[in-house]
């Protein structure tokens, strides 16, 4: 089986942690835990196509993570996740920033911008005009909530069909 190494950016708290958790174990957990360090998690996937790929989910630590993300950390990656928490939009910049990084190393790598926290969505803050102008650019943004699952299972699914495109043409 093939595997693909899928990293997880995105700021301090936006969900990174609890969205692997939700698809990996359905679990969520409200209590804080920052992750320190990179924590891998691994997870079998059907395409459409029928075929069966292994992602391995790298979460990286952080309190600053627009500071140590690395190349290191990127190196491999077939895909990533742009986390943001809908209700900061700092959150939104970073993941723009952060994207101009993973960039430079992953070049035109597939990426979903995630926009978390849904289940709070009467408290979002995000500029609707900037992430209309991104999905006319084709940038691929989903919305989700690591509480409640919604948007989780069908975001990765959408990131492991566009990754085994990318890889196969
Ligand atoms: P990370 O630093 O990006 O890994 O973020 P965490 O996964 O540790 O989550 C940070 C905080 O946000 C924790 O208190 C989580 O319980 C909370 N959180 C994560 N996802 C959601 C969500 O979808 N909805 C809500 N309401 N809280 C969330
Ligand atoms: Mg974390």
């Amino acid at each position: 089986m093939q595997t693909k190494k899928i990293c997880m950016i995105g700021d301090f708290a936006v969900g990174k942690t609890s969205l692997v958790s939700r698809y990996v174990l359905n679990q969520f957990s409200a209590d804080y835990i920052t992750t320190i360090g990179v924590k891998i998690d691994t997870k079998d996937l059907i395409l459409n196509s029928g075929d069966q790929i292994k992602l391995v989910l790298w979460d990286i630590a952080g309190t600053d993570s627009l500071a140590t993300i690395g190349s290191n950390y990127l190196k491999g990656a077939v895909g990533y996740f742009l986390v943001v928490d809908g209700t900061r939009s700092a959150t939104f910049d970073s993941a723009l920033q952060l994207q101009q990084q993973a960039k430079t190393i992953l070049g035109d790598a597939p990426f979903t911008l995630l926009l978390n926290k849904l289940d709070l969505s009467y408290q979002w803050t995000l500029n609707k005009d900037e992430i209309g102008g991104l999905k006319s650019n084709s940038w691929s943004i989903m919305e989700c909530s690591a509480r409640q699952g919604d948007g989780v299972e069908k975001a990765f699914q959408s990131l492991g069909e566009r990754m085994t495109i990318a890889v196969s043409s």
